[in-house]
């Protein structure tokens, strides 16, 4: 054997040596999963659909929860839109719910309800990437696809040691190239579930657990002891922070007792979703980002904005601060109580003409929010809501959280 064969049947050996140990590892760790009980395409996919940025024990009940509402393609496609977010409220990115509506109407339509096992069909469901198509197919179908995401590429980085950055397009591509030379003959659905749980349980991002791993004994980054600089990905860019000012309007006379929601526009981010009116705060003094506006300044800018949207409300003062946080950008909201009144707002408070003065700026023009013409038909409808009320509107989490508190406290004073 030449040295060239020989090395190339050590690669091998390592391959091998990998897929073995690995399945053999799974079959007696894996977790007890509730979409691991049947091999059901459907459930196969919420779940993937689920699990994408969010923690396994978080997804569990939402999981549960969303099959009991919508136990088939059928149903689900058939659901109104509202109750499919209703279901998501609280996992956050909500587009990954409209799109895997889309596709549930895609897959009733196009294939009579049943989640398609052909790669093309898969590929073409909106929502579905090339580790979601992967996962289905190998998982549901027992088709030798590879699956791969962070985790896995982390895995994989580190047992090859490999040092291509993984935030990179062609880095994925050669990843998945190994992956699915790793797949052992008809066992592709074990495998890549063990892969991806090799990275969950045990090859973890910041604290590999080597010494109970099953494939430490061939693994690269733990042999030349760089297993915790491994995999290489370049940083993201941050979010962009923006600051915005929120109101949470208290009713009186009809609507006491309730709060002010309103509905966003039928398209971009958050769609035709609810929320607490809000925003963007004007720079604050001198323009500084992130800075904040002085409250007089804010108060009087939310009662600009309130009027504007033809909501009849005085900004009374601070209430609280809240995050919220989107792949490109960040809210920092500020919320300051409002209470409805019956007649137009106030003018302008002398104070806050001076604060802008002050700040050298000049009083910035009303703006709508983005998107919306303030008419039902366009998004921004808005409703008085009491606490029950809370069950048939989607929230972002944020607006959500917000809600609950305020309901909190409003019993706790009342009690
Ligand atoms: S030995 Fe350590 S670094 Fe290598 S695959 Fe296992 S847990 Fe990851």
């Amino acid at each position: 054997m030449t040295t060239h064969e020989q090395q190339e049947q050590q690669e091998q050996d390592v391959k091998l040596f990998f897929s073995s140990h690995l399945l053999e590892w799974y079959h007696g760790q894996k977790r007890d999963l509730p979409w691991r009980r049947h091999r059901n395409p459907y459930y196969i996919w919420i779940s993937e659909i689920m699990l994408q940025q969010t923690r396994v024990d978080t997804v569990i009940p939402y999981f549960n929860r969303f099959i009991e509402r919508f136990p088939t393609v059928e149903s689900l496609a058939d659901a109104p839109e509202e109750e499919v977010l209703k279901c998501w409220e609280g996992l956050g990115y909500y587009s990954r719910a409209r799109n895997l509506q889309h596709a549930a109407r895609q897959v009733k339509e196009l294939y009579g309800g049943q989640v398609p096992d052909d790669r093309d069909a898969v590929f073409g469901l909106k929502g579905v990437g090339p580790y979601t198509a992967g996962a289905i197919l190998s998982i549901a179908f027992n088709r030798p696809e590879p699956a791969v995401d962070g985790n896995v590429m982390r895995v994989l980085s580190r047992y090859f040691l490999l040092e291509d950055d993984i935030a990179k397009g062609p880095t994925r591509v050669k990843m998945e190239r190994l992956a699915a030379e790793l797949i052992p003959e008809g066992e592709a659905s074990y495998f890549n579930q063990a892969l991806m749980e090799l990275g969950a349980l045990v090859c973890t991002p910041k604290s590999p657990r080597c010494l109970p791993c099953p494939v430490m004994e061939h693994c690269a980054a733990r042999l030349a002891g760089c297993e915790t600089s491994l995999p290489v990905k370049t940083k993201a860019k941050p979010p962009r922070p923006e600051e915005r000012l929120a109101a949470l309007v208290t009713g009186s006379g009809e609507h006491a007792g309730r709060v002010l929601i309103r509905q966003r526009p039928q398209s971009g981010l958050l769609a035709r979703m609810w929320e607490l009116p809000h925003w963007p705060a004007p720079p604050a003094e001198g323009g500084a980002a992130g800075a904040l506006l002085p409250e007089a300044a804010a108060l009087d800018r939310l009662r600009r904005s309130l009027r504007q949207a033809g909501i009849f409300a005085r900004p009374e003062g601070h209430w609280t601060a809240a995050e919220h946080t989107f792949s490109h950008i960040v809210w920092t909201l500020q919320v300051y109580t409002c209470r409805e009144e019956d007649a137009p707002a106030l003018p302008l408070a002398a104070e806050a003409r001076a604060s802008y003065a002050a700040a050298g700026a000049a009083e910035p023009p009303v703006e709508l929010f983005e998107g919306g013409s303030g008419h039902p038909e366009d998004g921004g409808a808005v409703r008085w809501i009491n606490r029950e009320d809370m069950e048939s509107y989607a929230f972002p989490n944020v607006f959500l959280k917000l809600l609950n508190r305020y309901f909190d406290e409003a019993e706790q004073q009342e009690s």
